[in-house]
């Protein structure tokens, strides 16, 4: 591919270059319900997309109705018979499912409940990552933007996590018809298991997560999980603890990916804005503000490679549409004013009204040598890398129509399925996590666990 001087002038960053940006949305996203005391409410997205509008984002960038993704592109990663099985099973034929339900970790007994419209809430995300991913390689946009998805937790035969279909390695797979490398990165404040998992055996993608490790779900993400074989080196994991700042994250995530940019040379990027790492989250136990998450967004676009940009987790889901509407802005370099505007949700912002979040004051558990020792390793790992695979392209295969929305008159529509899931006055406790013991051990220290990889090559 390219010789890293020529490289240098073409990842060369940039503080101020306005990107064109699409925003990928389909309105019934937002009205799926996982149950009743489920943490993860569908319900936030449709809330990050008012803010979105009522700040008048809409206006610098393409907004575009995603197409609801097929069997037929679900089965670039995933099995047929789970596919076919989401496809299927419903709250009232479920009795009929016992078996399946097991092997594919979906139904009461997991933290991944069979809700009413299961499978087409994973088509509607789904389709949003696809429709990004071929919007950039056509390069009709520089940042393609979807907060339906980034569900990094999806396994090829299994659910997990809240995460059934994995639009991530779906959209990486479209990348990769195009891009000789991609670039993940996960700043979920769980570990990206899924993508990491998928791509563990292969060069082409290198992944990135900086995650909560020790006595937390899933588990995985030890810092000396590298990747195999071919993928040897190219998984890139930060294990940090509780109480994580700004000053603390940026002093990990900047560095490395400076030297990631550089020895990689990606020719795209996914990057996951899971908002759980923020402070206050319901799940999480990280301290970032909005600025302090936002700054990846803002670093990793410095670098001018094509972006697309995802959701992920986030459980106070008031603070989930400020950082994911925050994160548009800082997508199209635009300055946002702290006062919410009037929306339609504009009384869970209360009491104070404003976009931006103080940190909780409490102790960061990470201590400075814990951080030099994870910043040390990284950068010992990326080193010793012998430079970015070349990959001999073929033809690039046929890809499918993409819809324009109007989002003004989005704006209008009303829905009748709206406030189903009455949610938003009750977050907070970590009791509510219902997710399983994955990941817990008795010494709280996590494990590192040998992973298959699904995708080789
Ligand atoms: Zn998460």
């Amino acid at each position: 591919m390219t010789t890293s001087s020529s490289a240098t002038t073409t990842l060369s960053k940039s503080s101020s270059s306005k990107q064109r940006v699409s925003y990928f949305y389909q309105p019934d996203v937002g009205h799926f319900y996982y149950g009743p005391s489920h943490p993860m409410k569908p319900h936030r997205i449709k809330m990050a997309h008012h803010l979105i509008l009522t700040y008048g984002l809409y206006r610098q960038m393409e907004c575009y109705r995603s197409h609801p993704a097929t069997p037929d592109e679900m089965s670039a990663f995933h099995s047929e018979d789970y596919i076919q099985f989401l496809g299927k099973v419903t709250p009232d034929n479920l009795r009929g499912y016992g078996n399946q339900m097991q092997k594919f970790n979906v139904g009461e007994y997991t933290d991944c409940p069979v809700f009413d419209g299961l499978y087409e809430f994973t088509q509607l995300y789904t389709g949003a990552s696809l429709d990004g991913a071929v919007k950039l390689n056509r390069g009709d946009c520089d940042i393609a933007i979807n907060w339906s998805g980034g569900l990094h937790h999806a396994k090829k035969s299994e659910a997990s996590g809240f995460c059934y279909i994995n639009d991530i390695v779906l959209a990486i797979l479209e990348l990769l018809k195009v891009h000789a490398r991609v670039l993940y990165i996960d700043i979920d404040v769980h570990h990206g298991d899924g993508v990491e998992e998928a791509f563990y055996c292969t060069d082409r993608v290198m992944t990135f997560s900086l995650h909560k490790y020790g006595d937390f779900f899933p588990g995985t993400g030890h810092i000396k999980d590298t990747g195999a074989k071919e993928g040897t080196g190219f998984s890139v994991n930060a294990p940090l603890t509780s109480g994580m700042t700004d000053e603390a994250y940026k002093r990990i995530f900047k560095p490395v990916m400076d030297k990631i940019m550089e020895v990689f040379q990606p020719g795209a990027i996914v990057l996951q804005c899971g908002a759980d790492s923020l402070t206050g989250d319901r799940l999480g136990c990280f301290n970032l503000s909005l600025k302090g998450h936002a700054e990846c967004v803002r670093y990793t676009k410095s670098f001018n490679v094509p972006t697309l940009v995802l959701g992920g987790g986030g459980y106070t889901i008031r603070n989930v549409a400020r950082c994911w509407a925050y994160e548009t802005s800082v997508c199209l370099d635009v300055d946002l004013p702290n006062e919410i505007p009037y929306n339609d949700y504009f009384e869970y912002y209360a009491p104070d009204f404003q976009l931006h979040l103080t940190p909780e004051q409490r102790e960061n558990m990470n201590t400075e040598a814990s951080l030099e020792s994870v910043r040390v390793d990284l950068l010992t790992q990326l080193m010793s890398l012998k430079g970015a695979p070349s990959v001999q392209m073929a033809e690039v295969p046929p890809d499918f129509e993409i819809i324009k929305e109007d989002a003004v008159a989005e704006k209008e529509r009303r829905s009748t399925k709206e406030d189903r899931s009455g949610e938003g006055m009750n977050d907070g406790g970590a009791e509510d996590d219902t997710r399983s013991d994955r990941g817990k051990t008795k010494d709280g220290r996590g494990e590192k666990r040998e992973h298959e990889a699904e995708l080789a090559g």
